[in-house]
């Protein structure tokens, strides 16, 4: 007991720390823990989330950061975690908030995501954009060696990954955010990755292709999981209450303006018309129109 109290002391003085005694206090002001093993780097403000997941075999990252800053801090902290190599990198969607940051995983970081991040990916590579990152004083540094680095590997429909002593169960979501969404589960520690498909408190963007009754089928299948911790894409981690209250206002969308359209109204006047005051705190409003014309093209399918 005393002999590994003087070690410890010794390692300390030595400036060393032995690997995974870092909290994750120690790691930074973004970094929380969400279970043994298991570190979230939660985005700045609205910024998107990155996870890191330590297993016997190597990192697990979930995500690369808003922006190759941010990807750097992530490293610096997982080289404080563990001297294991990242083995995999999952994405929870293509965009490049949660993407630009892949080159400074991969090599030899393997990428993982739904069938049709690569493309996505490729599309929407906007060369202009790269020049003005590598140019701004804050992100420049960091950025220093990107390259866009696409999936190695993409699935279809469903996919298990195993590292060491954990297992990633990945699901594709359907027409909730961006063309390759993915939810990520770890049954044995219950902690799911629920992507984009909802917000915390937040409207989210509903581009013309995004489904309210996909998305709502989304959030059924994910909750039946059993999760005890939920972790959306961006914005704060919580309970299965996150999947509760985007299911809850979507269905009042819907109704509202299933109404309205029985009452003969046009998109038009519903836009102008609908207000939801239930939701006057939440975030993104400008996003609220698009969210309106998400719920007409549902309830004029059926
Ligand atoms: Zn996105």
């Amino acid at each position: 007991m005393k002999t590994k109290f003087l070690l410890g002391i010794f390692l300390i003085a030595l400036g060393l720390r032995p690997a995974a005694s870092a909290s994750a206090q120690d790691l930074g002001a973004q970094f929380k823990k969400i279970k043994d093993g298991i570190f979230l780097y939660k985005g700045k403000g609205s910024e998107s989330n990155c996870a890191i997941i330590l297993t016997e075999d190597g990192v697990v990252l979930i995500d690369s950061g808003n922006s190759p800053t941010d990807s750097v801090a992530v490293m610096q902290a997982l080289k404080r975690l563990t001297d294991k190599p990242v083995r995999f990198l999952i994405n929870t969607e293509p965009h490049a908030d949660h993407t630009t940051g892949h080159f400074v995983f991969s090599p030899p970081a393997v990428i993982v995501a739904a069938a049709g991040a690569g493309d996505s990916m490729r599309k929407a590579y906007d060369a202009e954009r790269v020049k003005k990152m590598m140019a701004d004083p804050e992100i420049g540094p960091a950025a220093k060696g990107y390259r866009q680095i696409v999936p190695h590997v993409e699935y279809q429909d469903k996919m298990t990954l195993a590292s060491g002593e954990r297992a990633f169960q990945l699901f594709y979501l359907k027409n909730v955010h961006s063309e390759a969404d993915s939810a990520i589960w770890l049954p044995k520690e219950r902690v799911l990755f629920a992507a984009a498909s909802v917000g915390v408190k937040r409207f989210n963007n509903l581009r013309p292709f995004v489904s309210i009754p996909d998305t709502l089928a989304a959030i059924k299948m994910m909750r039946a999981l059993g999760p005890e911790v939920v972790i959306p894409g961006h914005g704060e981690p919580g309970s299965v209450e996150i999947l509760d209250n985007m299911e809850r206002y979507y269905n009042l969308l819907l109704e509202r303006v299933r109404q309205m359209v029985q009452q003969g109204k046009s998109l038009q006047e519903i836009k102008k018309e609908l207000k939801m005051p239930e939701y006057a705190d939440w975030e993104g409003k400008d996003r609220f129109p698009n969210n309106i014309e998400a719920a007409y093209r549902a309830v004029k399918a059926n």
